[in-house]
């Protein structure tokens, strides 16, 4: 896969309003491409909170990659980490979004049962952007919010077409991250969980998106102040957590948190010794935090 992140000829001139800073016209500016340190314009919110350390990361990667592994679902976005693999992408980045859409508030039986349903009821999309918004409805039923969700991925396709005169969003593979950010955060529906979702598991980025069930165990075991809301645990935590560690960190503390209820829960940390549910790992590094 290129993995190189570069600017790139698909800022069409009716969007060039997202991007003045490369506006030709304009004098003082160039395209300069920006350097990986600065893509982020995201700034840490908790600075001098100094947890998760790197080590702390590794630790609770390698803790948790042998008590639960990578779930084969997860797993087959991972091997794309790898720079010398040519397997194709598992799936379209327009697949990926529109699953990701379908997989809020839900669980992630009924989301992947929504996504099968949509994709054997319509044989393409363009189908499902001139079908009856109730049969779209019906279609992704199964998962929950369906008139919610159906607005939504019809106002997707909608906006791409009109946008790129096509619905397709293959586009994204050779932008930046705060490039993909801006252009996903044009489409109505779409918030920055799912936006992480899709730069993690479609585009290969170090992102780190933050579930409810990360969330939990973050502000558990430490890893944010007890304060902390869930988008500036997200800016927390992509600051923090090494790059390398984020898609493993990530999928093994969602799939520990659906398993464990005691980093989950908010009493969780004073569960009572003799418990008959296993210890869970994740608390002995609560132990060591402040
Ligand atoms: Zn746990």
């Amino acid at each position: 896969m290129e993995k190189i992140r570069k600017r790139k000829q698909v800022l069409d001139p009716e969007h060039q309003h997202q991007h003045q800073h490369q506006r030709p016209n304009s004098k003082s500016v160039r395209s300069a491409p920006k350097s990986p340190a600065t893509t982020t314009i995201d700034k840490d919110p908790y600075p001098s909170h100094t947890r998760p350390t790197p080590p702390e990361c590794q630790s609770i990667r390698d803790t948790l990659l042998s008590l639960h592994g990578i779930p084969p679902e997860l797993a087959k976005y991972r091997k794309l980490k790898t720079p010398n693999d040519t397997v194709p992408p598992p799936e379209t980045v327009l697949d990926g979004l529109v699953r990701t859409v379908l997989s809020q508030n839900t669980t992630e039986t009924n989301s992947q049962r929504a996504f099968h349903s949509l994709k054997s009821s319509f044989p393409s999309w363009e189908h499902v952007l001139s079908a009856e918004s109730k049969d779209l409805e019906n279609a992704i039923r199964c998962g929950g919010l369906a008139p919610t969700k159906a607005s939504c991925i019809k106002n997707v396709l909608r906006l791409l077409l009109e946008r790129r005169g096509k619905m397709c969003l293959e586009y994204l593979r050779d932008l930046t991250v705060d490039e993909i950010k801006a252009e996903l955060s044009l489409f109505k529906g779409i918030g920055p969980k799912t936006v992480a979702c899709v730069l993690m598991f479609n585009l290969q980025q170090d992102d780190f998106p933050v579930d409810t069930h990360i969330f939990e165990i973050a502000k558990t075991i430490g890893w944010v102040p007890a304060v902390a809301d869930r988008s500036k645990t997200y800016l927390h935590l992509n600051q923090r957590i090494p790059n390398e560690l984020k898609f493993d960190l990530n999928c093994l503390l969602y799939t520990h948190g659906k398993l464990c209820r005691k980093c989950t829960s908010k009493r969780g940390n004073q569960q009572k010794k003799g418990d008959d549910s296993n210890s869970c790992p994740l608390l002995d590094y609560y132990k060591e935090a402040d």
